[in-house]
C-alpha cells in the first residue's frame, strides 16, 4: 500500500461517519418476568417478556436499563452504529499507525542519502 492509498483510504473511511451523535454501548438482552400468583398469563408459563440495556464499566460493573417495547429498534439501531463507528475508528487508527510507519522509514532514507 502506498502513502497516497492510504490517505485515500483513510479519508474515505473518516467521511462515512458524518456525526457520532446516536451512537450507544452496550448489549440488548430479552428477560423474561413471571409473576408468582394473580396473573393468567404466568399461570399458563408464558410470563412477560422485558428488554434490557446492559452496559459494562470497568471494574467488572454493569448497568441496567429497562426499556419499552417501542425502544427496542432505536436501541438495536445505536448499538449497531456504535459497533460501526467503532470498527470504523479501529481502521483509521491502523491506517494512521502505517503513515506514522511511512514517514518513519522515509527519513530513515533520507539519513541515509550522502
Ligand atoms: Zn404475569
Amino acid at each position: 500500500m502506498t502513502r497516497e492509498q492510504a490517505i485515500r483510504k483513510r479519508d474515505k473511511l473518516a467521511a462515512r461517519f458524518s456525526s457520532p451523535a446516536g451512537v450507544l454501548r452496550g448489549s440488548l438482552l430479552q428477560r423474561m418476568i413471571h409473576h408468582s400468583s394473580g396473573c393468567r398469563k404466568c399461570a399458563r408459563g408464558e410470563g412477560h417478556p422485558l428488554w434490557v440495556l446492559t452496559v459494562g464499566y470497568p471494574g467488572g460493573k454493569t448497568r441496567q436499563v429497562s426499556l419499552r417495547p417501542e425502544q427496542v429498534p432505536q436501541v438495536r439501531q445505536a448499538l449497531q452504529q456504535y459497533h460501526q463507528f467503532k470498527q470504523t475508528l479501529e481502521a483509521i487508527s491502523e491506517l494512521n499507525q502505517f503513515l506514522l510507519r511511512l514517514d518513519r522509514e522515509e527519513s530513515k532514507d533520507e539519513e541515509r542519502q550522502p
